[in-house]
């Protein structure tokens, strides 16, 4: 596998296409931003530590049987991964209430929810990532109601692996965004989780003392935000 050209430069990663059109190569940058990408900054050891993060749980998801796109570490910042046409929905699944949905109904954050409440947002920074429900989803194109179903349900899946996964570590998966797409190679078939799972797109509390262990170290100006998300990879097994 031999890497050819700059394809997609996001806020975090880069994406570049290989000698295989059916594989990219990930790469994991040291940039972090937050707000839609209106703060911006570069942390140390950020990219290398996301990486081999989302390895991790990506093993963890394929071993419990959700498809993904990761196919396997490449060097300390890169992955190979299948290449996908993505659905430009994020699905969210709120175990504890925080972040915009607390602000949004006016409940406290660290409110437990009796159970997982799942939520589509529209992928648009322009447009802020406008909450949409299955209509806006389903009348305007962005995917099937068969999609719709397997989203769903896939985000259950992954957090019926996940919860007890950071629970054993003693900590509360609050919160989490997936995204899915269809293999170039297969657009027919079944979904499958793309993107990254890593401290970045979740929230994760400590369960005795409620320390904050993601990206809301950075959102909120907490310092230390690299030294917590290698001590959550530390606390579930996660080889650094
Ligand atoms: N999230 C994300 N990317 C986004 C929006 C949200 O990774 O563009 C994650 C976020 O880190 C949190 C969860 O999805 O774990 C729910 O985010 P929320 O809707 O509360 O929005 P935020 O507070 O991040 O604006």
């Amino acid at each position: 596998m031999e890497k050819r050209q700059e394809l997609y430069h996001g806020k975090a990663k880069t994406v570049y296409t290989t000698d295989d059109p059916k594989v990219l190569v990930m790469h994991y940058r040291d940039d972090v931003s937050a707000f839609d990408g209106a703060k911006l900054a570069k942390l140390e050891r950020k990219g290398e530590t996301n990486n081999k993060f989302n390895a991790f749980i990506m093993g963890k998801l394929a071993a419990a049987g959700v498809p993904t796109h990761f196919v396997r570490l490449i060097n300390e910042r890169e992955s190979l991964v299948r290449a996908m046409k993505m659905i430009p929905v994020e699905c969210v699944v709120r175990n504890i209430c925080a972040g915009s949905m607390a602000k949004r109904y006016g409940i406290e954050e660290g409110t437990r929810l009796p159970e997982p409440i799942f939520e589509f947002f529209l992928k648009s920074d322009p447009l802020h990532d406008p909450l949409v429900n299955d209509d806006h989803i389903r009348v305007l194109g962005w995917a099937t109601v068969s999609e719709i179903g397997e989203m769903k349900a896939l985000t259950h899946k992954v957090n019926a692996v996940l919860t007890p996964l950071f629970a054993k570590a003693e900590i509360d998966l609050v919160d989490y965004k997936l995204e899915f797409g269809h293999p170039v190679d297969d657009v027919g078939g079944p979904l499958v989780l793309g993107d990254e799972f890593t401290p970045d797109g979740c929230r994760l509390w400590d369960h005795g003392t409620h320390d904050k262990m993601d990206k809301d170290r950075f959102r909120r100006d907490l310092g230390s935000v690299i030294e917590k998300y290698r001590e959550v990879a530390q606390r579930i097994g996660a080889p650094m």
